[in-house]
């Protein structure tokens, strides 16, 4: 184990596989995190089942895989360790229809996000276990980089614990999982629930979205071709933000000309003020104190009608329009969706 910037990061010379290894250990759903999970772990030699909804026609897939498909209430029964990889917003529904009927003392349940535990929409037992294994990557990610014998860095974290060695579960997990080879850092439910929030709240989706939308609006509006407002506003994004991602703002300007880097430094902090900084403050606020948990699981409980509104807003914006235009035009892009037709 060592420390970077105060945090434990534990690698997999660090970690004993067998608190998982004698455990039966079930995914449920098989999605992006799901199929990545269930098969590495099963490649890792832990005995591992996937659960899924009456009738699924997922299971066909998982069976393919070399894996058994099992109901959500075999599942608790059968299992010391249940993982759940549905999506945030069914974690509820799932866990009082049926988890909490057939939960054992002594369980372990595990989640790759702690919105559900952090703000109490699940509040399991004492005597159950609950941790996060938290990769920080896509699922397929985690999937193709367990098969070159690599893993993508995660996140665990141990919430109730009353068997004492829940921490070493998760580790256990973890390797299984492939991340031990780039490292797994140790946090809590809170840290790792508001951070995720607020990154994809300000900076990743909510701030990068409106920031494209922002510059492409401002020169369409002062006459310039909505194409060219689209190569310069999104399209170029791309170039920027693999720059920063493989070295970091100073390898991106360092690959860009003076005049970039000057405006970059002298434009820049006028759009990001004090001001925005003073919002980007409130939206932690709001995530801290419960304020947006509460509203978004509302909105859930009305069955998203604002969500479903203001992305139906978005979809026509003239930016959505032009690009669907202009990548039709670039045949790289044409051949390498990350998203199918069949499933937008
Ligand atoms: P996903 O949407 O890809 O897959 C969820 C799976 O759950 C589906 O494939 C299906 O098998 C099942 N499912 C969907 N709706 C259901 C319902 N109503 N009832 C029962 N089963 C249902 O989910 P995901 O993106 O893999 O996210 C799973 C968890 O992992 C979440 O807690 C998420 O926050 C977390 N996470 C995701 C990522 C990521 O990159 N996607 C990264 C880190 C953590
Ligand atoms: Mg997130």
């Amino acid at each position: 184990m060592s420390k970077v910037l105060d945090m434990k990061v534990y690698y997999d010379k660090d970690i004993d596989t067998s608190p998982i290894l004698t455990k039966k250990v079930v995914i449920l759903g098989y999605g992006s995190q799901g199929h990545a999970h269930a098969l590495n772990l099963k490649e890792s030699g832990v005995n591992v089942k996937v659960a899924l909804r009456e009738g699924s026609k997922t299971c066909e897939r998982v069976q393919k895989a070399g894996l058994e498909c099992i109901s959500f209430e075999e599942a608790v029964q059968w299992a010391d360790v249940v993982m759940n990889l549905l999506p945030d917003t069914v974690h509820k529904e799932v866990y009082d229809k049926y988890i909490a009927p057939n939960i054992k003392s002594g369980m372990y349940l595990g989640f790759a996000h702690g919105f559900s535990i952090h703000y109490n929409e699940i509040i399991p037992p004492a005597d159950v276990n609950t941790f996060i294994v938290a990769p920080k990557g896509p699922g397929h990610l985690v999937r193709s980089e367990y098969k070159t014998g690599r893993g993508v860095p995660s996140l665990v974290a141990v919430g109730q614990n009353p068997s004492g060695d829940t921490l070493e579960v998760s580790l256990a997990y973890a390797k299984c999982n492939g991340a031990g080879t780039a490292g797994i850092i140790e946090t809590t439910f809170k840290n790792e629930t508001e951070t995720d929030l607020f990154g994809e709240q300000a900076v990743l989706c909510g701030g990068t979205s409106a920031l494209i939308k922002a510059g492409f609006e401002t020169l369409v509006e002062a006459g310039y071709p909505p194409e060219m407002a689209y190569f310069e506003c999104l399209h170029e994004l791309k170039l920027i933000v693999d720059l920063i991602y493989y070295g970091g703002i100073s390898d991106m300007r360092y690959s860009i000309s003076d005049t970039a880097k000057y405006g970059d430094v002298t434009r820049g902090p006028r759009l990001v003020t004090s001001e925005t900084k003073a919002e980007m403050k409130k939206i932690l606020e709001e995530i801290q104190n419960g304020k947006f948990a509460k509203e978004w699981i509302e909105e859930n409980r009305k069955g998203q009608p604002n969500l479903k509104m203001m992305l139906e807003e978005d979809r026509d914006h003239e930016i959505e329009v032009v690009g669907r235009k202009l990548r039709g035009m670039m045949s790289w892009i044409k051949d390498a969706q990350l998203i199918s037709s069949d499933e937008r």
